[in-house]
């Protein structure tokens, strides 16, 4: 079918318009029309080619709101009119142990994104919801609860999924201590569905300046990271961090923050961190892990949990054709906390 996107041909150019085609349905096919999509950090790391493996032309986005149009002969659980979402993976193999226990994330043999990946079948390059219309497997389409705010609910299916699955993979509960690192897309998602499960949040930050944010978002206090003496006074007294910084940095500073067995784990950056010393992890058994987005049934729990608890992301709406300066504003931190594409502003 014919459709169109906002493109980009070379890692210097900006972003514009693009027809081209979206595969006919199979059919185990459903075929959405786009609403809203997120505008994630990766995106803009994908079209500057910034990981030096993009392949253009490249339509970037992959936290997409839609209404179902068409389905193909054998889709059961959707049908027309049906809001959908689908987030950072379009397929995988579905039949390797991950992927029979609903980590499709963690497939055995690489899930396919939805942007810079290639179908399983014809070998085409995938591209993702800068678009207005997507064509995406059953199994991989979400359902969008009734009463969530469609405008709003976008980044959940990156942002929201990224900081959702550590905290459920760590048994975040009433109780639990549980700090965030970076207050951007991802850490604003992660204190407000870590305060929604009942733990206490904490923000670390380097400057007291976002005490006021934090706390709108849901955190219970604020430990700013450059003051020694609050530093020291808060030893061992958190069971996880989440860390959202999405570049190089240190972790050894927040360490000693982490109770026995506790765990920072890191969701932001892809790449070097600096040298973590190993004393603070021997001496007090503390761990730093990694967590990419959740498998498909994880996904799906998270969108009817953030229904069911009223949680959204604080969004600012653009038009498409403003993808560009929104790229440029991201790239200063100067959004609060993700941009949403309204995809009514692309018409064919
Ligand atoms: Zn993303
Ligand atoms: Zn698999």
């Amino acid at each position: 079918m014919k459709t169109i996107g906002f493109a980009c041909t070379s890692a210097d150019v900006p972003l514009a318009p693009l027809s081209f085609e979206r595969r006919a349905p199979r059919a185990n096919d459903v075929v959405m029309e786009i609403l809203y999509c997120g505008v994630c950090h990766s995106d803009l790391h994908w079209a500057k080619n910034d990981w030096g493996w993009t392949v253009f032309p490249a339509i970037p986005g992959h936290e997409i709101i839609g209404r179902v149009i068409e389905t193909g002969t054998d889709v059961t659980r959707y049908k027309a009119g049906d809001f959908v979402a689908v987030g950072c993976m379009v397929d995988s193999c579905q039949h390797c142990d991950q992927c029979r226990k609903g980590e499709e994330q963690l497939c055995r043999e690489g899930q396919t994104g939805t942007y810079g990946g290639f179908d399983r079948f014809t070998k085409e390059h995938t591209l993702g919801g800068y678009s207005k219309h997507l064509v995406v497997r059953e199994e991989f389409v979400l359902r969008v609860p009734d009463g969530l705010d469609l405008a709003r609910a976008a980044p959940l299916l990156c942002a929201g999924i990224t900081t959702y699955s550590p905290l459920r993979t760590w048994n975040v509960g009433p109780g639990s201590r549980v700090g965030v690192i970076g207050l951007g897309g991802l850490g604003h998602m992660a204190v407000k569905l870590a305060s929604g499960m009942g733990a206490h949040v904490t923000v670390l930050s380097r400057t007291p300046d976002k005490a006021k944010d934090a706390h709108a978002l849901g955190a219970n206090a604020l430990l700013v990271s450059t003051d020694p003496e609050a530093m020291a006074k808060a030893a061992n007294g958190f069971d996880l961090i989440i860390d959202t910084v999405p570049v190089r940095h240190d972790l050894n500073p927040y360490m000693p923050l982490l109770d026995v067995d506790g765990t920072l784990v890191i969701v932001g950056q892809l790449g070097p961190v600096d040298e973590p010393n190993t004393v603070p992890m021997v001496l007090g058994r503390r761990r730093i892990a990694g967590s990419p987005i959740g498998g498909i049934r994880q996904t799906q729990e998270m969108l009817d949990f953030c229904a069911a608890k009223n949680i959204l992301p604080d969004v600012e709406m653009i038009r498409m054709d403003e993808i560009n300066h929104a790229f440029e504003r991201m790239e200063r931190s100067d959004v609060r906390y993700r941009f949403v594409i309204d995809m009514a502003s692309l018409s064919l």
